[in-house]
């Protein structure tokens, strides 16, 4: 029988529940596919800080790179708030991408019709629908280039860089292209090739990738169009591959699209298969140890390591229909239940109904 080893990180807050509801559905569709998991947990974030007094023990960097997978539920808290930037439990998630070479983050945003009603856009928009997955360079560019503060002509002032090598451009194309081949095999190419030798570098190089995938079709954006196309014309993307920091705005942007941002999973992904699965939000202290979180967003991050990590399609799309269903059939937690509304689920009851609906 196939058994994948999964490094289970807790974390901080709402983390423990959420994470062990998505354990409770990954052995479902474990056992209803025929396979299994061994799962260890490890600290990291806040309560790696109190039991060992740094954010990311080596412990953790080892068991994690050891596992096939891992599966994080969210780091961080007002206790820590007030630690120096090198203890803060934030820094456990950096410390673990650069531990483990990944430099890809795969974020779908989709807009379940169930709760189309918390969509922010116009109501024609909302009846296309739309279901994107964006592409993000996780580990280049502005956020990583040489930076400073120094005396200009004005006084003081402060300089970012942005560098990207081909190789880097070239590994996230491949990365976009791959997904696009498990989606509806388009890609639109995010840049600001009008103004920036590294987009036009961008360009060039997603081309010349996009030549080894001629089943995909690729086709260029400059960011400032793509912000406005997303909140005018969002069924129109598929796949979106963009750099680290036009992906972090754009990401966010679609994230809010959906009205649901409880409900989004992510990925990070390297070289191999091994990545990272973890929901786009983070620990809500306001509702932790209360049964009262949202699992979806988690439970989603697990249909996506069974995809891609696993590569076990099928039961990673049995999950994904059991949330739908669950979603159409009423099933709301109290962050996406319309105010006032009866019966609204806990945690473990939200769990329960995506078990049943398997
Ligand atoms: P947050 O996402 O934790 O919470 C924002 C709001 O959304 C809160 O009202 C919260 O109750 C609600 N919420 C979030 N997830 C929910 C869920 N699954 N179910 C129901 N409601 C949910 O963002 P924040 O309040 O800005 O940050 C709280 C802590 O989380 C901070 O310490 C922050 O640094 C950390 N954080 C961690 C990650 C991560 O681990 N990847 C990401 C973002 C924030």
């Amino acid at each position: 029988m196939r058994e994948y080893q999964v490094a289970l990180i807790r974390g901080d807050g709402i983390g423990p529940e959420i994470v062990d509801s998505a354990v409770t559905v990954l052995e479902a569709a474990a056992k209803k596919y025929g396979f299994s998991f061994r799962f260890t947990a490890y600290p990291a974030g806040g309560e790696a800080i109190d039991k060992t007094g740094e954010p990311l023990p080596q412990e953790t960097v080892d068991g994690c790179l050891a596992s096939d997978s891992v599966l994080l539920g969210a780091v961080g808290g007002p206790k820590w708030d007030t630690l120096p930037g090198h203890l803060r439990p934030e820094r456990a998630l950096l410390g673990l991408r650069s531990a483990l070479g990944l430099y890809t983050n795969l974020r779908p945003a989709k807009l379940y019709p169930a709760l189309s009603g918390a969509c922010p856009l116009r109501p024609d928009i909302v009846a296309k629908g739309f279901d994107l997955l964006m592409v993000r360079e996780l580990t280049g560019g502005i956020y990583f280039g040489d930076r400073g503060r120094r005396e200009g002509k004005n006084g003081p002032e402060a300089w970012d860089t942005e560098c990207y090598s081909v190789m880097e451009v070239e590994r996230i194309a491949r990365a976009a292209f791959d997904a696009a081949r498990k989606r509806r095999r388009s890609v639109i190419s995010i840049d600001k090739a009008n103004v920036l030798e590294t987009s036009r570098l961008w360009r060039e190089t997603v081309h010349r990738v996009a030549a080894e995938y001629p089943d995909v079709q690729v086709e260029d954006m400059l960011v400032d169009n793509a912000a406005m196309q997303l909140v005018r014309n969002p069924s129109r993307f598929d796949v979106v591959v963009t750099s680290n920091m036009f992906g972090d705005i754009l990401s966010d942007e679609a994230s809010q699209i959906t009205g649901s941002i409880g409900l989004l999973p992510s990925a990070s992904l390297g070289g191999t298969k091994r990545g990272l699965y973890e929901p786009i939000h983070g620990s809500a202290p306001d509702i932790a140890g209360q049964n009262k979180a949202n699992p979806l967003a988690t439970i989603l991050s697990a249909a996506m390591m069974l995809r891609y990590a696993f590569d076990e399609d099928e039961a990673a799309a049995c999950i994904e229909a059991a949330v739908d269903r669950a979603l159409q059939d009423g099933c709301r937690t109290a962050d996406i239940a319309a105010p006032g509304a009866a019966n609204v689920l806990s945690c473990t009851a939200m769990t329960e109904a995506v078990l049943a609906r398997l």
